[in-house]
C-alpha cells in the first residue's frame, strides 16, 4: 500500500532532527523495519539507559530482544532464504542513526557485530569462508570482535602492530596483546591482527574467546561509553588452525579496506548522538521556566538550539551523500575519514550546547543529555582519532604523507 503525502508526514521517524527529510529517502518497509526499533527503544531500553551507565554495565536483558529485531538484514526488506539479498546503505544508516539517537554505547554494541565484526568477514574471509560463516554473524549465533588496536599501538598500528603469528605445520601461534576490544567478554570469536613473522605482513585470526592462552580484563573506570565493555586480551601461545586464518587479509592494506568501511558507520553514530541530545535539549527548554518564561523564549537559547540543528542536518546531509557515494561502488579512504572527522567535530560542539542549555541538570544523568555529553569523547576517538582522519584527508589533497615527522 503507498501512504498518501499527509500521511507519510505523519508517520515521520525523526522530526525535527531530520530537518530536510533525509527519511524520504528510505521506502516504507525501510521506516517500518526503524519504527520497529524505535518501539523498542522506547519501551525496553530507555527506561535502562541512566542505571545502567551509572552502574557500568551493559543492561544484558536487551542483547537477546535486539537480536530477535532481525535488523541486520530483515527478511521484511531482503525477502526469506539463504541467499536473500543486502539491506541497502541507507537503511543501514538510519538504523545506527537510530541506535545512537538513544544511546551511544547501545550503537556500539551492535556496530560491532554488524559494523566491525560483519565487515572483517565481508573483506577478508574467502567466499568458502564466507558462506560458512555470514549467514551466523547476521543472525548473531557467531558473535565477534574486531582486535587491533594494541596498548603500545593505537594510531600508529599500520606500521606498530606487534602481536606476532608464528606458522606450525596446520596451525599458527600468536603471541601478544590487543586493547579495547569492545564486546570481548560475550563474544564466540575474537578476529585478532597479527603479524606473520615470517613475511612481515599483517594477517587475521578467528580466536576462540576461550582458548588457551587468552586471558580477559575488563578496563575500568571509563567515563565515557560507560555501558559498553572493553578488554585487554593477552594472548600467551595462542593456537589457531590454519582454517581459521581470513585467507582474504595478507596485508594492512586489506585492514584499511575494512576501517574505510567502519568509519561511515562510526560517522553514522557520530550523527546519531547529535540529534539524540539535541532532542533532549529541545525537550528541556521548552519545559524550563526562568524569569517566568520557557528558557526556549530567551535569544541566547535559542541561538544555541540553532547551531546544534545546523550541525545535526550538515551531519546527516554528509553521511547520506556519502552512503549514496558508496552504494554506487565509490569507496575512498578519504570520502570516509571526512565523514568521521567531521561529524565528530560537529558531535563535540553539539553535546556541549545541549548540555550548557539544561544548566545545572545538564550534568545529571536525568536531563538525557549528560550521557551523550559524556559518550561522545570515546567515539571522537575510535575508528581513527581526529588528526588521523586529518592526515588521511590532508595526504589524498596534496599527496603527502604527513603521519611521520
Ligand atoms: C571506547 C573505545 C572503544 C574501542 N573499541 C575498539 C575495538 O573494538 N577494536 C579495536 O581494535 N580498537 C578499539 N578502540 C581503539 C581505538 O581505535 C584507538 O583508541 C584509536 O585508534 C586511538 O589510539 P590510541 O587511543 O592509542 O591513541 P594514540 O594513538 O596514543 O593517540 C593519542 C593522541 O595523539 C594523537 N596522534 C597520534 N599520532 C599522531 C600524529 N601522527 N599526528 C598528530 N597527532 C597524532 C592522536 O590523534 C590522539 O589525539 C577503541 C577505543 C575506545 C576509546
Amino acid at each position: 500500500m503507498s501512504l498518501d503525502t499527509e500521511t507519510v508526514a505523519a508517520a515521520r521517524l525523526y522530526g525535527v532532527c531530520d530537518y530536510y527529510d533525509a527519511e524520504s529517502l528510505l521506502t516504507e518497509a525501510e521506516r517500518r523495519v526503524l519504527g520497529r526499533l524505535r518501539s523498542f527503544l522506547d519501551r525496553e531500553a530507555k527506561p535502562l539507559l541512566a542505571e545502567y551507565w551509572e552502574r557500568g554495565e551493559f543492561p544484558t536483558q536487551l542483547a537477546q530482544p535486539l537480536i530477535d529485531l532481525d535488523l541486520m538484514e530483515p527478511g521484511d526488506l531482503t525477502g526469506a532464504g539463504p541467499d536473500r539479498g543486502a539491506a541497502r546503505g541507507i537503511y543501514q544508516g538510519f538504523r545506527i542513526f537510530e541506535l545512537a539517537r538513544t544511546d551511544a554505547s547501545l550503537a556500539t554494541w551492535y556496530t560491532a557485530q554488524a559494523g566491525l565484526f560483519r565487515t572483517a568477514i565481508r573483506v577478508g574471509a574467502s567466499s568458502e569462508q564466507q558462506a560458512e560463516w555470514m549467514p551466523k554473524v547476521i543472525d548473531f549465533s557467531l558473535k565477534g570482535v574486531f582486535s587491533l588496536t594494541e596498548p603500545d599501538s593505537g594510531s600508529d598500528i599500520a606500521g606498530g602492530l606487534s602481536t606476532s603469528a608464528r606458522r606450525e605445520g596446520d596451525s599458527w601461534i600468536l603471541d601478544g596483546a590487543k586493547r579495547w576490544i569492545g564486546g570481548a567478554a560475550t563474544a564466540d570469536v575474537l578476529a585478532v591482527f597479527a603479524r606473520d613473522v615470517a613475511d612481515g605482513q599483517v594477517k587475521a585470526f578467528l580466536v576462540d574467546r576461550q582458548a588457551d592462552g587468552v586471558t580477559l580484563e575488563k578496563i575500568h573506570g571509563k567515563t565515557a561509553l560507560r555501558m559498553m565493555q572493553n578488554a585487554h586480551i593477552t594472548l600467551g601461545g595462542v593456537r589457531v588452525p590454519e582454517s581459521r586464518r581470513l585467507h582474504n587479509v595478507n596485508s594492512f592494506k586489506d585492514v584499511a579496506a575494512m576501517l574505510r568501511a567502519m568509519r561511515s558507520d562510526v560517522a553514522w553514530i557520530a550523527t546519531g548522538i547529535q540529534a539524540g541530545a539535541f532532542e533532549a535539549a529541545l525537550r528541556y527548554v521548552t519545559e524550563r521556566r526562568q524569569f517566568g518564561r520557557p528558557l526556549g523564549s530567551f535569544q541566547l537559547v535559542q541561538e544555541k538550539l540553532a547551531r546544534m540543528l545546523g550541525n545535526v542536518t550538515a551531519s546527516l546531509s554528509l553521511v547520506v551523500r556519502l552512503t549514496e557515494q558508496q552504494a554506487k561502488g565509490i569507496y575512498r579512504d578519504q570520502d570516509s575519514a571526512l565523514a568521521k572527522m567531521q561529524t565528530s567535530l560537529l558531535m563535540r560542539e553539539t553535546v556541549a550546547l545541549a548540555r550548557e542549555v539544561v544548566g545545572g541538570n545538564g550534568i545529571t544523568l536525568e536531563a538525557d543529555v549528560a550521557r551523550f555529553h559524556a559518550d561522545a569523547e570515546a567515539v571522537y576517538s575510535y575508528e581513527g582519532t581526529h588528526e588521523i582522519n586529518a592526515l588521511i584527508v590532508g595526504r589524498a589533497l596534496t599527496g603527502e604523507s604527513a603521519f611521520a615527522r
